[in-house]
């Protein structure tokens, strides 16, 4: 196969870590060309001397200074590129093979599409991309002959159950002899605990997820179960399959990471340690297997594996979901707009846990049946995006 030269889109973030641990075990495969961070500029300095990447994007001046200051004095420093412009442009950059597209949140949208657009190998962690933009993004990606590999663990493990064809396709329709997918979620740090409780939970609290290491947002998402939610809505696109014929299992140990069920009575799973290495490598390898620094799993020391149904009254946020993909793509940007901010206003102590379904549910009601304008283009994704915001921002002041 062909040398791989990667763009780490959110190298600073947890899946960007772990991409850069693969990378650096296949120097003959593959090599870093660009990293781009948001903050934590000192830490991304770090990982462009160790990675020898050619090429850093940063969001500001600012951050360039201190991207320069950072710098070990008298050595040859990576060009520095400087924008949301920029970070699109070098994700389609012709010298880039592959993009691993690890920004959080719908904010890395326009540099995934971008990829998408140049035809590139994606490894795609961003799913709020897929949430707010999953027909533009699909559509992108098949017309412009790119790869797309699912990085978020339950996709790529369902990815790992389909029929192989030999690449990776964009699929128009559901694939053949697959009768429905089986999603499975850990439940969170609060699967558990007295309902009466929920309302006092502390960020640290929802963010220490029993199996899983990850960015904060993506934790609390899982302790809402959100996190399901887009995950589903992500399947939807991903694999061309209606709501119907996608289904939630709660597993605890999250070592199932996602099943297909076939018109014969099979199920397929893809079982593992919970360590993002795993898809990763998988996506950087693909079709080949690679090693990715994992354990292996003892099944004999786990010695069992537990399947329940969520709860929809501890969870809120996963019916949430299903109505707004039941809704269509304006509910879907709102949903996950109305999260973004009510998460954020949540990790800074302004409003409660509980308050974070609130927020999207009554930025649900009042954005959704008003008239929206075809959401045909990035700009008309982003401006309902960006209207969204405003009316979670509205909901989290009403809530102090
Ligand atoms: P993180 O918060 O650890 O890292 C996010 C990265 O994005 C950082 O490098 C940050 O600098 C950058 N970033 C943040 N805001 C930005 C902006 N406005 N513009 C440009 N860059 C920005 O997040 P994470 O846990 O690594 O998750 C990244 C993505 O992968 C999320 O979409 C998440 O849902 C998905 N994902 C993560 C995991 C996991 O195990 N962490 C698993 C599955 C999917
Ligand atoms: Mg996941």
């Amino acid at each position: 196969m062909k040398h791989q030269r990667i763009c780490v889109l959110g190298a600073t973030g947890s899946i960007g870590e772990n991409t850069l641990d693969v990378i650096a075990r296949h120097p003959e495969r593959m090599s870093v060309y660009a990293l781009s961070a948001f903050s934590r500029i000192e830490k991304l300095a770090a990982q462009a001397w160790e990675s020898g990447a050619p090429v850093v994007v940063v969001p500001d001046d600012e951050a360039a200074r201190r991207f320069a200051q950072a710098w070990p004095a008298g050595r040859p420093a990576p060009e520095l590129r400087v924008g949301a412009r920029a970070l699109e442009q070098t994700a389609a950059d012709p010298e880039v093979t592959t993009v691993m597209a690890a920004i959080v949140g719908a904010a890395g949208l326009p540099a995934a599409l971008a990829a998408a657009r140049a035809g590139k190998r994606i490894l795609l962690a961003n799913k709020e991309a897929l949430v707010a933009a999953g027909s533009l993004f699909m559509r992108t990606v098949r017309e412009n002959g790119a790869e797309l590999l699912p990085i978020d663990s339950e996709h790529n493990a369902i990815f790992q159950c389909l029929p192989q064809t030999g690449r990776a396709e964009a699929l128009a329709k559901p694939a053949k002899g697959v009768r429905r997918l089986l999603l499975t979620a850990s439940g969170g740090p609060f699967r558990t605990v007295g309902l009466d409780t929920l309302p006092n939970v502390t960020p640290d609290q929802a963010c220490a997820h029993p199996n899983w290491r990850m960015g904060r947002k993506i934790s609390v998402d899982s302790a809402t179960m959100l996190n399901k939610g887009l995950e589903v809505i992500e399947a939807h696109w991903l694999f061309a399959m209606p709501l119907q014929r996608i289904q939630v299992v709660i597993h605890p140990q999250s070592m199932v990471h996602s099943m297909v069920e076939y018109e014969d009575g099979s199920i397929l799973a893809q079982l593992g340690q919970p360590d993002m290495r795993t898809p990763i490598a998988y996506g950087l390898g693909f079709p080949e297997r690679i090693e990715s620094g994992v354990g292996l799993l003892g099944l004999a020391a786990l010695g069992r594996l537990d399947f329940e149904e969520p709860d929809l009254r501890r969870f809120p946020c996963l019916k949430l979901s299903f109505d707004a993909l039941e809704a269509g793509q304006p509910a879907c940007i709102a949903l996950n707009a109305a999260n973004e901010i009510a998460v954020a206003r949540f990790l800074d102590e302004r409003i409660r846990f509980t308050q974070i379904a609130r927020v999207i549910e009554g930025c649900l009601d009042r954005l959704v049946g008003q008239a929206v304008p075809e959401l045909a283009s990035l700009g008309d994704v982003l401006d309902l995006d960006a209207r969204a915001r405003r009316v979670a921002e509205e909901f989290c002041q009403a809530a102090l």
